[in-house]
């Protein structure tokens, strides 16, 4: 909860008094309101459709039940923000636990490179060894021979065991290695890491296509989960690339970095109510521990205080 406020501190300065400014001196909310919360949200880098949306519900609202004092607005204004954001339906990774029918759980990890993939995927290994749980790294991003080398220090902090084959090599080969060997090791969770940027969509495309069906050949019912990776410091950039990425491949949960430092976080919401896909993870920091589960009841709640 601290590291949650201390990591959210830039984007609150701005937000909060943004949103404070808006509703200030307001007993009851007016088209003035309305206009001032419309602009501080779409300042805040929510957005112009999430604010839209936010801003429609707070009508809504506000119709519904007539009279709202200045010490609702606040509350109400947390309440319907925050329910425009998706819940995960399973609940279970909050814990980095993984269902019993699914071992070894498989993620498969996508994003451009430089929005920190490698962090979060040493992030992630680091959590779920600390919940027990034996993890195996695949370094199928082949393309440049710094992302295994980061990927390998990331192993060896963590100290989980990693897969890797020679700059160039086929993804697909690396994808099988990992999956044989976590199979032979027994490992719980496999994690692998993808490259970013191909020539073109079409080419990326077929390579994480390809790389899932030689997962599959292995573990048929996985990858178990596609986590994109996007750049929260980019702003309503990382909602253009989500959007991209989403229309390339199949994605099942979201990692939102670099929330520390950057005034931008309100991104999240849009990112989140657009593509409605779950934000499992944030990223507020470079450390092994700079890893949060993403909870949109704290994270709005952060916002506002
Ligand atoms: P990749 O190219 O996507 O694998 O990106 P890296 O994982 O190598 O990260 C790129 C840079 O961003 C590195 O300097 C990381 O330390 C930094 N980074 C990653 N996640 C975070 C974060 O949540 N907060 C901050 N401040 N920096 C981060």
């Amino acid at each position: 909860k601290e590291s949650l406020d201390q990591g959210l501190q830039k984007t609150k300065e701005t937000f909060f008094s943004k949103i404070t400014k808006a509703i200030a001196g307001k007993s009851s909310v007016d088209e003035e309101v309305l206009d001032n919360l419309e602009e501080a949200l779409v300042s805040a880098d929510v957005g112009i459709e999430t604010t839209i949306q936010i801003i429609k519900r707070i009508e809504a609202r506000v119709a519904r039940d007539k009279y709202v004092g200045a010490g609702e607005l606040n509350k109400l204004l947390q309440e319907e923000i925050e329910a425009v954001l998706v819940e995960a339906p399973e609940q279970g990774y909050r814990n980095f636990e993984i269902p019993a029918d699914k071992k070894p759980y498989v993620i498969l990890v996508v994003g451009v490179n430089g929005v920190g993939k490698t962090t979060t995927i040493g992030k992630l290994a680091h959590n779920y060894k600390k919940a027990g749980k034996q993890v195996i790294l695949g370094a199928a991003d082949t393309f440049r021979a710094a992302a295994v080398d980061q990927l390998t220090i990331w192993s060896e902090r963590v100290g989980v065991p990693i897969v890797k084959q020679a700059m160039g090599s086929d993804p697909g080969a690396v994808a099988f290695d990992t999956m044989q060997s976590a199979m032979a090791k027994g490992a719980d969770v496999v994690i692998i890491d993808t490259a970013g940027r191909l020539h073109n969509k079409a080419h990326l495309m077929e390579e994480l296509g390809k790389i899932k069906r030689v997962i599959k050949k292995v573990v048929p019912d996985a990858p178990h989960e596609v986590l994109l990776v996007l750049d929260g410091s980019t702003g309503q950039n990382a909602l253009v690339q989500a959007q991209q990425f989403t229309a390339t491949t199949d994605v099942s949960a979201l990692a939102i970095t670099k929330l520390d430092g950057t005034a931008k976080g309100g991104v999240v919401l849009a990112i989140a109510s657009q593509l409605k896909i779950p934000v499992k993870y944030i990223g507020v920091g470079e450390k092994i521990d700079d890893l949060l589960i993403f909870d949109r009841h704290e994270f709005v709640d952060s916002l506002f205080k």
